[in-house]
This record gives C-alpha cells, structure tokens and sequence, in this order.
C-alpha cells in the first residue's frame, strides 16, 4: 500500500517537554547538540556554539527569534529542535529587607528554593541548591530532615541563576554596577556529593562570554566530603567554605553526622591541601551559633587554636529555627562574645546578618514546597476509609 505524504506543510514542531533546552548545555554540549539536530556540519559547530552561546547566556535570551545576527531560516530550524525555556517559579517571596526567595519547579514533583540576598559579597548573592534533599542528617538543619530526591542536573543548578536574573533585569551581562556578583552553593544539598554537575554548572556560569561571574565570587560550602575537596579545587577553581559548627570530634559527631567518617584531623589535613589556598582565596569557616552546644569562650579559643596557619575567614552563623527543632539560637551578647575572642584572633568581623528571616530565606531553612505536598499526600492516604 502506498503512503502519501504531504510535503506542502511543515511537520508539526514536537512539543517543548520532547526538545532539547540549550540554556544549561555546556559549550561542547551545545556544538553536539546542534550537529546531532543537523543545524550544522561538524566543521561549524564550534563557531555556531559560540554565536548562540552569547545569545542564551551573555543576553539571556528564551526565543530564537531574537537572534537577529542567526539566519531567519536558521533560526526556524532551531525552534523546531530545541526549546530556550526556563523553568516555572511556582512562589516568589520578596523580605523587608530585600532578600528574593524563589521556588523553582524543574521538573514534576522537582522543586528547589533558590534565594538571593543584596548587599552580600561584592553587591548581592545567590544561594543557589544542588541536590533536592540531602542524604546527611545534620541535626540543627532542616534540610537533613528531608530524605534526598535526586541530585541536580548542571542545567538545573544554572538555570537557578538564569531564573534570578531575570527577576533582577540582569541581561545582557553587565560590566559594572551588578545587583548579582556572588554565588553560594548554601542552599539544598551536599554539593560534593553531586560534584560532577556542580562543576559543570560553574564552568557555565563563570564563562567570560556569559553569565562571567568569577570563580573566586563562586563559593561551594561542605559538610566536609574529604575525598571530594582536592578534585573540587582542580575541577572549579571555586572559593571553599566548610560547615564546621564544632571544635571536637564528639560534638561534631552529633551535630554532623558526617563527621564520624572524616573525622576533624583528616578534614583539617584536606582543607590545607586545597588548591589555590592562599592569603587572597581564604576558606570559610562556617560556624552556626547554638545556645548551650557550642558557644562558650573555650570553644571560641579552641576554634582560634585550631585554624593557625590556615588562610582563613570565619562565618558565625545565627542559628535559624525551624518548626519542630530543639536547638535554640545563642543570645546576642554571648554571640557578641565569642566573636570578640575570634577578633582577638585575628578574624574580622565574622558574624552573618541574618536575612529574609521574615519569608524564611535562611540558611538551614530552605526546604521544598514538593515535600511539604507530598507529606500531605501521605496524610490524606493514611485516613482511613470510614473517616473520608
Ligand atoms: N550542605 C552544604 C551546603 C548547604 S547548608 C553544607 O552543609 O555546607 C549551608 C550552610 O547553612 C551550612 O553551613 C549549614 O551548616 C548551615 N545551616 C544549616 N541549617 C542551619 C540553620 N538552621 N541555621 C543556620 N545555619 C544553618
Ligand atoms: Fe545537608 Fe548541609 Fe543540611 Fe548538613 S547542613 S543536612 S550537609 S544541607
């Protein structure tokens, strides 16, 4: 039997869900997407990459039509291809002071919050997330008491950014005067657990023809996975920043479960040998402030002894509560205290404000709407019948 075909109309373009998104691809990922699609012969590729790469990450652009320097064939043949789209923002949250919470749809049931604060690092940070969930129970965390969904993708982790920017006008890529300068992977997730991606997601965004936020305004922050932290030096060139919270092995233990298979000698020996460590690219200490655990003087002395030689910063963070928590925050006056004995130290003002308490943006508080639905999906399954 013969088949007719109709050669005078266009085949229907397949649905965006089914067509490739070039916003997360990295360049050599792009260049094979596009000689996969037959836009362009291999000998091409790499110069079509970089002409489109400036389109989607130094513009921000999520229409092919608005490459006006592509061919207006060319440009159909893409839409037809591939899709530009950025992911849904399910809530955007704005604080009193300025602080922007995001939460993110990436895929069905994938949903991560993504916060950037003004006036951090050069002019504001973005608290980007790397994994939904967190497979560590760190005991103060309310990320911990979530159970890990999946890592994300290298596109998932940028197009946090992506989604950002766009809320803060941010495109094209200015030069000066930028609202978005930093970018902290303190959000959801272990990011050492899900380094490959990491990488390649700072690779895209600190690429000088796009996004071009240096690696050193890119700060990654471990729980401490030491046989993670010399590859993320030599893949990322990024700033380290690590969880500290305790200055012996059995606190940490308790407040870092982690901790009893790196415990702190061999994560100290693993931070000196960071690359790039110098007195221009410190590590960051964090170090959350929990009444009664460990914020006494001593601790705040020992913490001083236990950093010597080490190109170092400290963070004492605030402790923010959660629904259901049992630690309490430090008072103010014995936070004031111990920071003053790290000032002794030699540590400059190492306290972090906290911000967008109001909408809780918090470090440590983020934690997805997904799960909230889901839990209370359970909740309606568990009613018994006769109760319905
Ligand atoms: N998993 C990584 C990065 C995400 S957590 C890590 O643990 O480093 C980012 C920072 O927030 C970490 O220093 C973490 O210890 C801290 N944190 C977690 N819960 C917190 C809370 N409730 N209050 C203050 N800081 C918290
Ligand atoms: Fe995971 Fe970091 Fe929270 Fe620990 S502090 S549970 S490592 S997100």
């Amino acid at each position: 039997m013969g088949v007719t075909l109709d050669l005078s109309r266009p085949a229907a373009k397949p649905p965006a869900t089914v067509r490739p998104n070039l916003c997360g691809m990295t360049r050599a990922e792009l260049a094979a997407a596009l000689v996969a699609a037959d836009v362009v012969p291999a000998a091409k590729a790499k110069m079509r990459a970089t002409q489109l790469w400036r389109w989607i990450h130094h513009y921000g652009v999520t229409d092919f039509e608005r490459m006006t320097d592509v061919a207006k064939e060319t440009r159909a043949v893409l839409a037809q291809a591939f899709n530009l789209a950025r992911p849904e923002i399910v809530e955007r949250q704005v604080s009193k002071d300025g602080t922007r919470k995001y939460l993110i749809r990436l895929a069905p049931g994938i949903e991560v919050e993504t916060v950037y604060i003004p006036d951090v690092g050069r002019a504001g940070a973005l608290c980007v997330s790397s994994q939904v969930g967190c497979t560590l129970n760190c005991t103060f965390c309310h990320t911990g008491t979530q159970a890990l969904v999946r890592n994300l993708t290298a596109a998932e982790i940028v197009a946090q950014v992506q989604v950002a920017r766009d809320d803060l006008e941010e495109w094209p890529s200015p030069k000066e005067d930028r609202r978005l300068t930093n970018i902290v992977f303190m959000g959801m997730g272990e990011p050492l657990y899900n380094l490959d991606h990491v990488a390649a997601a700072i690779d895209i965004i600190a690429d000088n023809e796009g996004i071009a936020i240096s690696r050193r305004r890119i700060t990654v922050s471990t729980s401490g996975v030491v046989p993670e932290l010399h590859d993320l030096g030599e893949k990322t060139q990024a700033m380290l920043a690590i969880s500290l919270h305790a200055t012996n092995d059995a606190l940490r233990d308790v407040l870092v479960p982690l901790n009893k298979k790196y415990p702190l000698d061999q994560l100290m020996a693993g931070i000196r040998a960071y690359p790039g460590l110098s007195n221009a690219r410190r590590v960051t200490f964090e170090y959350v402030m929990l009444k009664g655990v460990n914020d006494t003087p001593a601790e705040a002395k020992a913490l001083v002894q236990m950093l010597k030689g080490i190109p170092a910063k400290i963070n004492l963070i605030p402790f923010n509560p959660w629904p259901g928590t049992a630690y309490e925050c430090s008072s103010w006056s014995t936070i004031e205290a111990f920071a003053a004995i790290l000032n002794r130290g030699g540590y400059a003002s190492p306290i972090r404000t906290p911000r967008g308490r109001d909408i809780l943006a918090a470090c440590g508080q983020l934690k997805s709407e997904s799960e909230k639905l889901r839990a209370s999906a359970r909740r309606k399954i568990a009613v018994p019948a006769s109760d319905a």
